[in-house]
């Protein structure tokens, strides 16, 4: 990170399913702290509801591959195996931390690790689910998912989950509130 730079970048990450999409619009309401969400781009298409430019830059295939061979992405991964792509734009992050804003990036596990060999000083915080049955309810309850694609989610998350211990903070989402208000804690003495 620049010496000059007054924001600080937020890492969060969690395995699917874990609540993280709704725990995060919470902590945005309620954080002292002056965060904006770092928009990620994907080459996966909008689920129902979703926003171009707001939930995520969906991007084509090829868009997605000229960005990456600009050196567009600070990070970008292949995730869920032969899935699809997903990677933070340099654009979405530097110009905010030099307006002194936290940057939030909700990223996987590989996207954080290379995001903090960058920016060793993140604040890295894992989202847990307080099972991993909890888990596997809550992603059946979702229903936008096939059967195959809820079991490589749950393949991802357990390889998630044994990665947390590489975080700073650790956060389990058995009450809503609860969990938004040690974010929000652990945000206002990072
Ligand atoms: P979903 O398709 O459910 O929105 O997200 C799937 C996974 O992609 C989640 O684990 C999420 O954290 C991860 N993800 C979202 N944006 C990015 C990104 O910009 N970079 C990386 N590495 N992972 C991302």
């Amino acid at each position: 990170m620049a010496e000059n730079c007054q924001g600080r970048l937020v890492i969060i990450s969690g395995p699917s399913g874990v609540g993280k999409s709704t725990l995060l619009a919470q902590v945005l309401k309620q954080s002292e702290v002056p965060l904006v969400m770092s928009v990620s781009a994907t080459t996966r298409g909008p689920r129902p509801g979703e926003r171009d430019g707001v939930d995520y830059h969906f991007l084509t295939e090829e868009d997605f591959a000229a960005k990456r061979s600009r050196g567009e992405f600070i990070e970008c991964f292949e995730v869920f195996g032969k899935g699809h792509w997903y990677g933070t734009l340099a654009d979405e992050v530097g110009p905010r931390l030099e307006r002194g804003k936290w940057v939030v990036l909700e990223v996987d596990v590989k996207g954080a690790m290379a995001v903090t060999e960058r920016y060793p000083e993140a604040i890295t915080i894992f989202i847990g689910p307080d099972s991993m049955e909890e888990l596997e309810r809550r992603l059946r309850g979702r229903e936008t998912e096939d059967e195959a694609a809820i079991q490589r989610r749950l393949g991802q998350a357990r390889e998630e989950l044994a990665a947390a211990k590489q975080y700073k903070y650790h956060v389990v989402n058995d009450d809503l509130d609860r969990a938004v208000g040690e974010i929000c804690n652990i945000l206002t003495n990072a």
